[in-house]
């Protein structure tokens, strides 16, 4: 498990509670004012408000935050994602410099377990040139402190399109599912955008737009919901486009399914429990479900490979997770090496309401790539 101080801890609760009113009334003040909102800019504003956003005032993960990530489970993430990333640059002909990119690092604990991983591979190692995509300003300064030494050549981005050009491998974990997303539900009208408006009692409540969206595709049933995750298909696009044009792979994971499929996959999570979106914006985390279908589709029509979507369980597998286990509980005391199992379970069980069935892994890459680690061969599109 990895630890470190949580950088908002200093926050007192009457404090936060203020913050609360703050967002919550400048929110009503815009939907009085403008109308209601569409899903897609609720969501960008409880992440990513400048002041009162999620991420932008927390760090909010571990066993003390809301939610635990794959690479805060167990240092075993990240150090196999190091292995699959040396590989991936050695079937690229070992460019040298590499960009390395990381999309939403979080804590910066994936990035650090894959460089000390890295160092295994002198070569590898020595062409890195590290770049993180994070928007979140207290998040950016724990990756600093957390990346410590290898911080000095580390470079800080808002987007991908700011990464310099060159070959690149570009690594995601629970960046995609944190991309705001449009919802429209079937009426008798047609599909109707859902909204976020104001209730006469003040509180933050979904409606539809009173007019349907036409260019959506006739079907569903009245009451059903259609996604459309404009970010993430954007920043596949981007991903796509850099690996076809100059070079490289990207990998990309999360909790997903194959569309297509209707349904809300709109969730809020606080404190390790779901939670109501509306309820106390820019305090839960608000995540959806990735459709891989789509972000696969929207990647080869750029040109891209793609490879998978592959369960977590079967990617960490194939890589060589268990051995990594053994290895470590060979050298850990009988408590900690409770803690590698328990972890290596966590992280691959597909029987158990756990990662290892539910997320996903992607791979898009330049078509003479061939095929990355922790794929089936059969399985190239
Ligand atoms: N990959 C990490 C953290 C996942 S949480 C882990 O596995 O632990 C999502 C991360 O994406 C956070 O670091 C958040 O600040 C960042 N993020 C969210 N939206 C973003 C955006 N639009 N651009 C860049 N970073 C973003």
């Amino acid at each position: 498990m990895a630890g470190g101080a949580r950088l908002h801890a200093a926050t007192a609760p009457s404090e936060r509670r203020v913050g609360v009113t703050a967002f919550l009334d400048e929110l009503q003040r815009m939907i009085a004012l403008e109308g209601p909102i569409s899903v897609e800019r609720y969501m960008a504003l409880c992440l990513g408000h400048p002041v009162h956003g999620y991420y932008v005032t927390r760090d909010p993960f571990g066993a003390g935050g809301d939610f635990t990530t794959a690479p805060e489970i167990s240092q075993m993430f990240g150090e196999l994602i190091g292995l699959w990333a040396a590989e991936v640059w050695r079937l690229m002909g070992a460019p040298a410099p590499v960009r390395l990119v990381e999309l939403g690092p979080g804590r910066g604990t994936l990035m650090s377990d894959l460089l000390r991983a890295a160092r295994t591979v002198a070569d590898f190692s020595d062409a890195l040139d590290v770049h993180l995509v994070e928007t979140s300003p207290v998040l950016r300064e724990g990756q600093r402190q957390k990346l410590g030494g290898s911080a000095g050549s580390i470079a800080w981005h808002a987007a991908l399109s700011e990464v310099p050009p060159g070959p690149a491998i570009i690594v995601a974990n629970e960046f995609l599912d944190a991309l705001p997303i449009r919802q429209f539900m079937r009426s008798e009208r047609g599909w109707c955008e859902r909204l976020v408006g104001l209730a006469d009692n003040g509180r933050l409540v979904f409606g539809l737009a009173p007019e349907p969206e036409t260019r959506l595709p006739a079907g569903g049933r009245p009451g059903d919901i259609l996604e459309l995750p404009r970010a993430a298909l954007d920043l596949t696009r981007d991903a796509a486009e850099r690996v076809v044009t100059q070079g490289g792979a990207a990998l990309l994971i999360d909790y997903g399914y194959c569309g297509p499929a209707f349904g809300d996959t709109l969730q809020a999570v606080k404190r390790h429990a779901f939670a109501d979106p509306l309820a106390e914006p820019g305090e839960a985390d608000i995540t959806v479900h990735v459709d891989f279908t789509r972000v696969a589709a929207a990647a080869r029509e750029c040109g891209a490979v793609v490879h998978g979507p592959v369960a977590q369980g079967d990617f960490l597998r194939a890589l060589g997770i268990e051995a990594r286990a053994r290895a470590l509980q060979a050298r850990a005391s009988e408590g900690q090496a409770a803690d590698i199992e328990g972890a290596l379970r966590r992280l691959t069980d597909e029987t158990l309401d756990a990662m290892g069935a539910l997320f996903k892994v992607l791979a898009i890459a330049h078509p003479g790539l061939g095929v990355p680690p922790g794929f089936p061969a059969g399985q190239v599109r």
